[in-house]
This record gives C-alpha cells, structure tokens and sequence, in this order.
C-alpha cells in the first residue's frame, strides 16, 4: 500500500474545547509539519454551565481554523447523555473509515472525570478497532481502514494529574499559540480556570523531563518497534 505523504491525526472530543485543552499543543505542532488533523466534536457542549450551543460550535470553528485542521460534529445524544453503546462506536467508526487516520486520540478512560469523556474514550478505541472488520454491513459504505495507533490524552485534573503518561510532546516552542488556541473557547474560561490547569500540567510533565512545557499521552497497548536504539530517550525521572 503507498503510504501518504503525511500523516493524518484524528482527535475525538466529547465537547468542544476537549480536544484544544487536552492536546492542542500536541496538534500545533503535527500541523506545524504539514500533518493532516481531523478533529470530531460529539456534542455541541450545550449542557455547559457557559455557553450556547451556537457559541460553542463557533469557538470549535474558531480553534479549528488556528490549527488548520478540518472539523466535523456527531450527534451521539447529546451533552451529558453519551453512552458507549455498540451503536455509537459503529457512528464513530463510519467517520474512521471515511477520515482514515493513521494516529487517533480520545480522552483517557479514567471513571473520576465527566462521563461523556469515559464514554467517548471507550467508544473511540472500539470505533477503530472496528473500523478494520472487513464484515460489518452497517459500515460497507467504506471500505475497512486499519489505524496505527490509539492514544489518550487528559482533560481533567483527577486521575491523570500527578501521573506521568507514557509519552511526553515537548511543546515548548508552540506555548503561547497554544495558549492562545485555548482561548478561542472563551465561554469555558468563565467559572474555573481550564487554561491555567492545563499550563500548570504542561509545566509539571515538562519539569519531569528537562522540558519547558509537555503534554502527554497514554498509549493504549505497548509501543511497537524493531530496532529499540531507534526509540527516543526517556524522561531522566530520578
Ligand atoms: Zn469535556
């Protein structure tokens, strides 16, 4: 099969600033080198405390056009109502087969966080595992697409915090735009400071790696590779 000249990244969130806030460092820097970014929003963020429904899937488009990346939204029953069921993993899964991403991210699993984040993690790994069953009528519009790599990426404080995830981005150099792609969802910043946690996290993880700033990643199954003098150093953690 020949390979495409750049990657494509597909970033699944369960809310609008989902994707921004919890590797928008991480994707500047893919769309700095010409990766292809498609970022799915399954719900227009409308049971927020702040922010219209309108507002909100603006702030999307806003923060889309900043990183270059197309956008689309999926309707898997609304804010605060996502379920991981198998029909909704099959909705995802259609939008796999028709982006056809190497890499693909979803928010982690961790319970102590909102539960449309838990459900869309677990939809989203099973949407791509079954985006590459071949027999699947409900999907034969497409044809069936293997992605490369599964990985999450953390949005709230609870869990993932204080743990080092298995990858580390350093995004240093893309800081303030990303800062400055967070504040496209300005409703968010209104109760509780989103941005600063999430600087205060990039900070911390890059504290622990010789970093300025790193976001992070958490690798759903082990890193694959044949030649491990071709890995990149670790974090020197002592
Ligand atoms: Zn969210």
């Amino acid at each position: 099969m020949i390979q495409p000249a750049h990657k494509t990244i597909f970033a699944v969130g369960a809310h609008p600033d989902d994707v921004e806030f919890g590797c928008g460092g991480i994707l500047l820097k893919e769309a700095e080198k010409g990766t292809r970014i498609h970022i799915l929003v399954c719900s227009k963020g409308e049971s927020g405390t702040n922010g219209s429904a309108e507002e909100r899937v603006a702030e999307s488009e806003e923060a889309a056009k900043m990183l270059g990346a197309e956008l689309r939204f999926i309707d898997l029953g609304g804010d605060g109502k996502i379920e991981a069921t198998k029909n909704n993993a099959l909705l995802i899964a259609q939008v796999v087969r028709e982006v056809r991403p190497q890499i693909v991210l979803a928010p982690t699993d961790s319970s102590n966080q909102h539960p449309d984040h838990v459900a869309i993690s677990n939809l989203v790994r099973d949407a791509s595992r079954m985006a590459r069953y071949g027999g699947i009528d409900t999907l034969a519009a497409h044809e069936a697409h293997e992605i490369e790599a599964f990985y999450q990426f953390a949005i709230t404080p609870s869990a993932e915090f204080g743990a080092l995830p298995d990858i580390l981005v350093d995004i240093s150099d893309v800081h303030d735009k990303w800062l400055k792609l967070m504040q496209c969802h300005q409703t968010q910043l209104q109760t509780r400071n989103y941005l600063e946690l999430q600087e205060s996290r990039a900070r911390v993880w890059g504290l622990q790696c010789g970093l300025e700033f790193a976001q992070g990643l958490y690798s759903n199954d082990p890193l694959v590779t044949s030649e491990v003098s071709d890995l990149p150093p670790t974090a020197r953690v002592f």
